[in-house]
């Protein structure tokens, strides 16, 4: 077990034209449970093959403890992987292949034994122990995946790159919780890879989100969703995401386009500029007085009604509470105090 930390660590892939991953500094606690977050193509598997010794970073240092592991390869730095597809002997049975990462360890049989027994448990295998894994479907191929992964309780860290993708969708919630499960039970540094905020938020302590080569917020699920750092984060995370609006300020009033004005929360020091004001659609509701809007249409999620509105002529989404009638002439009402103001991106100080 370990705590991660990387030094200036950045990475350019030859002739790639610029960072995959732009210099940072970063610090992954030991036993911590971690998700990395993004679009396609933001760097979370070139980070990921770094902390397991699959790609040497062009810049900087990682350190496992006190360890610089930057130049070890995989096989020496002990980390147990999982990845998008499975990884599994068909030759062998279920019960050979999850005691295999044990066994190339010279752990002994009875150890294995019972290790092997609480994994299959815990996935859900116990019945298929014995049964040779070509025998078995897809899902419970990438079980077995899994279940290697998990089977050593010595490693520095468990790294899972995106390893639900292929399992069926009603499974997957029930994969999901049991990691996290056993998380609590084993606490091992465990680094889980998505571009699904789903699997990110559920699994996780700690979600650092990735934009373009970079973390642009590590915090806990919480954290992103009530004080997004960064307007990206705020729109990639919720759903819908958060509304954001370019106006002028001046003082405590935010002027949106249409002649609308919007008064700052105290929290802000007097400000003057170009800013985009930020609000979550579950802090927003339609009622009888506040700002006009236009309906363009009211999507039902069940527990809430989306209202998908026309704000100052931008896009802008708010809740309906269930059982709330749609207002004959409809206004928008914002919770002051849930309202983020961003410069450049980035969230202003003063909350
Ligand atoms: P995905 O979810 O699609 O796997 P990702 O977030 O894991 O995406 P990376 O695969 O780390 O992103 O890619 C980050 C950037 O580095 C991308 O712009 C990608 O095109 C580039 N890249 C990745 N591998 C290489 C490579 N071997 N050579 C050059 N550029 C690369």
């Amino acid at each position: 077990m370990a705590r991660i930390g990387f030094e200036r660590l950045a990475h350019a892939y030859p002739g790639g034209g610029g960072y995959a991953l732009k210099p940072m500094d970063m610090v992954w606690e030991d036993a911590g449970a971690y998700a990395l977050l993004g679009p396609s193509g933001c760097g979370k598997t070139t980070l990921l093959n770094i902390v397991s010794g699959l790609l040497r970073p062009s810049e900087g240092r990682v350190l496992f403890g006190a360890a610089d592991v930057t130049a070890l390869p995989t096989e020496r730095r002990n980390v147990a992987q999982v990845f998008q597809f499975p990884v599994v002997y068909d030759t062998m049975t279920v019960r050979e292949n999850l005691a295999f990462p044990l066994r190339n360890r010279g752990v002994p049989a009875a150890a294995a034994r019972g290790r092997v027994e609480y994994v299959a448990r815990l996935l859900g295998l116990t019945r298929d122990l014995d049964r040779p894994a070509r025998n078995l479907g897809a899902d419970e191929k990438q079980k077995i995946s899994l279940g290697r992964g998990l089977v050593r309780n010595d490693v520095a860290a468990i790294l899972f790159d995106e390893p639900l993708t292929v399992i069926d969708p009603n499974l997957k919630w029930e994969l999901r919780s049991r990691l996290k499960e056993l998380h609590r039970e084993v606490p091992v540094t465990m680094i889980y890879v998505t571009h699904d905020q789903t699997e990110a938020l559920t699994f996780a302590d700690r979600v650092a989100v990735m934009s373009e080569g970079e973390v642009v917020q590590m915090g806990t699920p919480e954290a992103l969703f009530e004080r997004p750092a960064h307007t990206f984060v705020g729109h990639f995370i919720g759903s819908p995401g958060m509304n954001l609006l370019p106006c002028a300020v001046e003082g405590r009033q935010a002027l949106l386009p249409g002649g609308l004005h919007v008064t700052l929360p105290h929290a802000y020091p007097a400000l003057s500029g170009q800013v985009e004001l930020g609000i979550r659609p579950e802090f927003a509701t339609l009622a009888d007085e506040g700002l006009p809007v236009t309906i363009r249409r009211l999507e039902d999620l069940g527990r809430r009604r989306i209202a998908r509105l026309e704000l100052a002529g931008r896009p802008f989404a708010a809740t309906l509470p269930e059982g709330m009638p749609v207002p004959a002439e409809p206004r928008l009402l914002l919770q002051p105090a849930q309202l983020h103001v961003y410069a450049g991106g980035r969230l202003m100080p003063g909350e």
